[in-house]
């Protein structure tokens, strides 16, 4: 049945009820009102004028009034009959007393209308007594109709009461469950309701929703299981080993590469913690050293992995996983990849470069020491005088040579610093012959620029722990560049201070200085500032740099742009 006929019905059969209930209660009370009312104008009236009759015949013959008053009462009796014989007995006293009229000192005539009023009062009487008998019927019968007809609508609205409310709510409260079911991503939940109308449509149309949606995100599953083998197909064919962790440290996937690399089958590796396999294997221990740190401080340096039956080369590049989740506003955290990009090829090029340079310069070291050992016999007076244009020339090419021989020096070097071959022997070596060789080399191109080295040293340094060597080099550089961009008639610090348990070396110059945005790659090879004065490789500093940090010690550079700068490198004292 409908819930709207249900409810139609209901309501309606308590109005009904409740109509019926009324209906027999007025009409009770209706003839209630009727049998009480007969008894009063029919038989109390009579009951009142036979007793205004008896008084008159009291008073008669002898009161005129008397009889005008029996009269009276008499015609008003006559038109109030009711009841059976009624009218036989008021016509009978009605005969008597128009004989007592015309005859009013006949007694008989007196005691005879007596006797008639008498029976006229005991019909009545008679009459009330059976009228009253009727409405005492017409009561119980009344209260017998009322009771029943009171608890037919009593039994009919507590069934009512019991059922309908749970016929709605139910359904409501079956649906309102399934509906959060659905909500939980639960799309396997049926809505099954027994009623028919309504709510078997509901359920209907409840079920076919949950049908499609099931549907729906069963393929969406299909089509993310999909994408998912196709990433993965992907990064299992990269020819470069790629090894996913989630934002816990957990491996979650780890290409066919990455496994033969590592040695480690994927199994090893797939779902076990970053830390634990770290510990069970040096190369992964190498390659997740710097997953805790940050981007800008993980180091830089190749790995050296045996693979392919040969030394190979790989870059390592860890990339932090971000997502911003949908209506958040902040980027999450999720994980981690890391790529090894084989760089074999082009460490193999570029050992073959760092060859080729090293043999060139080598090779060119003899012919220029004979250049120059010429231009020397050449300034010689002894084998013959030079004009003075001849000299300016001379100087000219000595100069060049000298560049030529610090430019082949420079990439000598560098060769062996690429190659892995500096040799450093440390000492104790002392301060002051390093100084006094850098200040030597450099002091001829001071004078031409009439600047002054100014020497402030510790004086209670004497040794250092260094390779004498290298550090002369280092410190030559570093004047050789502070005359270069220093001004004419200027001065620069040489400073040997200590510095806890090491020594510094500082040269400070009051040239241009440097731009706060080149200086961190300044100690990069091949690098110059733009708009450098000609005549330098950029190497200078990179050199400078491995052969400090090779031997245990510090490098670094403070400049304040447009007033100077200070480059300085510290060492072991002892
Ligand atoms: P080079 O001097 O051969 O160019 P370096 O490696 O010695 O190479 O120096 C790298 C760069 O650093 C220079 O090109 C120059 O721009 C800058 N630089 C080095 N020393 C100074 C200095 N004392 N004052 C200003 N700039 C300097």
């Amino acid at each position: 049945m409908k819930i709207k006929t249900k409810l139609t019905f209901g309501v309606g059969s308590l109005f009904l009820m409740i109509f019926l209930l009324a209906a027999l209660s007025g009409w009770y009370v209706y003839r209630l009102k009727k049998d009480t009312g007969n008894i009063l104008t029919a038989n109390y009236n009579t009951l009142r004028y036979a007793k205004n009759m008896l008084l008159a015949l009291e008073d008669m013959p002898t009161k005129h009034a008397a009889f005008f008053s029996f009269e009276n009462n008499l015609n008003q009796q006559r038109k109030n009959v009711t009841e059976p014989g009624e009218q036989q007995t008021t016509d009978v006293i009605a005969k008597h007393f128009k004989l007592l009229k015309s005859s009013p000192q006949d007694g008989r005539g007196i005691s005879a209308i007596r006797r008639e009023i008498t029976l006229l009062m005991q019909q009545n009487m008679t009459a009330i007594a059976d009228k009253s008998l009727v409405a005492d019927r017409t009561a119980e019968q009344a209260i017998l109709v009322i009771s029943f007809a009171g608890a037919l609508c009593f039994i009919i609205a507590f069934i009512l009461l019991v059922n309908l409310p749970s016929n709605i709510a139910d359904p409501i409260a079956k649906l309102t469950g399934s509906i959060r079911q659905i909500a939980g991503q639960n799309y396997k939940e049926r809505l099954h309701l027994q009623n028919t109308g309504e709510f078997s449509e509901l359920a209907k149309s409840f079920n076919t929703m949950a049908e499609k949606l099931e549907e729906y995100s069963e393929s969406k599953l299909d089509k993310i299981l999909k994408e998912k083998k196709r990433i993965e197909a992907l990064v299992d064919n990269m020819h470069d080993p790629v090894i996913g962790l989630d934002e816990y440290g957990q491996i979650i996937f780890a290409n066919e590469e990455a496994s033969h690399i590592t040695t480690l089958k994927k199994e090893q590796l797939i779902g076990r913690s970053a830390g634990i396999v770290s510990n069970e294997n040096d190369l992964i221990k190498d390659i997740f050293k710097d997953l805790a740190l940050a981007s800008d401080q993980r180091e830089k340096r190749p790995i050296k992995i045996y693979a392919n039956g040969r030394e190979s080369y790989f870059e390592k590049d860890i990339i932090d996983i971000n997502i911003l989740p949908t209506g958040e506003s902040n980027p999450t955290f999720i994980g981690q990849v890391v790529i090894l990009k084989n760089i074999t090829t082009f460490k193999e090029l570029d050992l073959a470069k760092t060859n080729f340079i090293g043999t060139v310069s080598h090779e060119f070291k003899t012919p220029i020491a004979a250049i120059q050992m010429g231009i020397q016999l050449l300034g010689n007076e002894q084998i013959g005088h030079l004009n003075p244009e001849q000299i300016g020339l001379l100087n000219g090419i000595k100069d060049d040579s000298d560049r030529l021989l610090k430019i082949t020096g420079e990439l000598l070097n560098m060769t062996q610093v690429e190659s892995g071959a500096i040799q450093i022997s440390l000492h104790e070596t002392d301060v002051q012959p390093i100084i006094d060789y850098a200040v030597m080399a450099n002091q001829f191109a001071a004078d031409q620029k009439r600047i002054k080295f100014v020497l402030e040293m510790d004086p209670s340094i004497n040794t250092v722990l260094a390779d004498s060597e290298k550090t002369a080099w280092v410190l030559t550089n570093f004047l050789s560049n502070a005359v270069r961009y220093s001004y004419e008639d200027a001065s620069i610090q040489i400073r040997v201070e200590k510095k806890e348990s090491a020594i510094q070396f500082s040269v400070t110059d009051h040239g241009q200085g440097i731009e706060p945005k080149y200086l961190d790659k300044i100690f990069e090879r091949y690098f110059r500032v733009p708009g450098s004065k000609k005549g330098g490789t950029g190497l200078g500093l990179s050199i400078s740099k491995e052969f400090i940090e090779a031997q245990g010690g510090i490098i670094g550079v403070n400049s304040e742009y447009g007033a100077g700068s200070s480059f300085y490198f510290s060492l072991n004292a002892s």
